[in-house]
């Protein structure tokens, strides 16, 4: 009995798994046709200089606008992506999209900040991302690239970091993202010399409460003004915690106090880069 019992668990268990990956394939099937049909797009979140609360820039956030199931997060199908060798593939109609959204808002005689888009490691790892970077002429200056710090786990590839060397010199800035949350932070700090880090959002959600976190953070700050790095936090999710990240020295503030990820549209209200309208946002949302 015990042992028809156990097999009928195995079978569930194959079964249940044979499911899962039907429907995992299923949905990466469903995400490429979603990225030739163009359904993958930006969302943009507002950066602010944590001194005078004037806008510094935007970060572009994939979303999928599905045809069935509304606007999916990354949480939903990064993974997936990866799994099938579709990140990179996201990540760079997103900057497509970014770039074409932007030259609508410079048409219309919008002032365009600089917009950070996330490049997945295997974008990265692309030995052709140079050239198909050079086919978009990007100006110097207006994308930065956020690359999470486990991408530099290995600290031993000297060709990455040649790589990130030609990026830099197209005039596209590094940032490390969710520092603090990864591995070999420092050294990833050191040899990268990115442009900016943004500190993890775990790392922030104390700071109020916690003098604990606020030395860490404040440590973190002094490091990186060592080595002559901007910091901007994430997750700001109140006045607070914005009050107490300007204190430790922090230079740029991102989260949702200022403002949603919200689609192009709805993001161009952003440029007058007045804090008043800002102010307005902030009181909608209920901060
Ligand atoms: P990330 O790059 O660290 O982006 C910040 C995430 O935190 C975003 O989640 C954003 O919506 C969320 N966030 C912003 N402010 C707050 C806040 O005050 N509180 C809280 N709790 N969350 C906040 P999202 O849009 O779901 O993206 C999740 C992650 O997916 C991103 O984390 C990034 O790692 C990845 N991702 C997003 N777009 C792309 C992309 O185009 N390419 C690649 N490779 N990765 C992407
Ligand atoms: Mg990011
Ligand atoms: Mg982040
Ligand atoms: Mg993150």
């Amino acid at each position: 009995q015990a042992k028809k019992l156990g097999r009928n668990r195995v079978e569930f268990f194959t079964w249940q798994l044979q499911e899962d990956l039907r429907s995992k394939r299923r949905l990466a099937e469903e995400l490429k046709l979603g990225l030739e049909r163009g359904e993958i797009l930006p969302y943009y979140q507002v950066q602010l200089d944590a001194r005078t609360r004037e806008v510094i820039g935007f970060e572009a956030l994939a979303r999928w606008k599905h045809p069935e199931k509304g606007v999916l997060a990354p949480g939903i199908f990064l993974k997936i992506a990866d799994e099938h060798g579709l990140a990179a593939e996201i990540d760079a109609a997103i900057l497509k999209s970014v770039l074409k959204d932007r030259l609508f808002w410079l048409l219309r005689g919008l002032a365009v900040p600089r917009i950070a888009v996330n490049i997945s490691a295997s974008r990265l790892a692309d030995p052709a991302l140079l050239d198909k970077l050079r086919k978009l002429d990007i100006p110097p200056g207006v994308i930065v690239f956020e690359l999470v710090e486990t991408i530099f786990l290995d600290d031993s590839d000297e060709k990455l970091l040649a790589h990130i060397g030609d990026i830099k010199q197209m005039g596209i800035d590094i940032e490390i993202d969710d520092f603090g949350s990864g591995h070999a932070s420092l050294i990833g700090l050191v040899k990268l010399r990115p442009k900016r880090l943004k500190i993890d959002r775990q790392l922030v959600t104390e700071v109020v409460s916690s003098a604990e976190q606020r030395r860490v953070v404040g440590s973190i700050v002094e490091i990186a003004k060592a080595l002559d790095v901007e910091v901007i936090a994430e997750g700001i999710e109140t006045e607070a915690h914005a009050v107490v990240l300007a204190q430790l020295g922090c230079d740029g503030l991102q989260g949702y106090a200022f403002g949603y990820p919200a689609p192009a549209a709805e993001t161009e209200r952003l440029f007058s880069s007045s804090t008043s309208r800002i102010e307005k946002q902030k009181t909608a949302i209920g901060n």
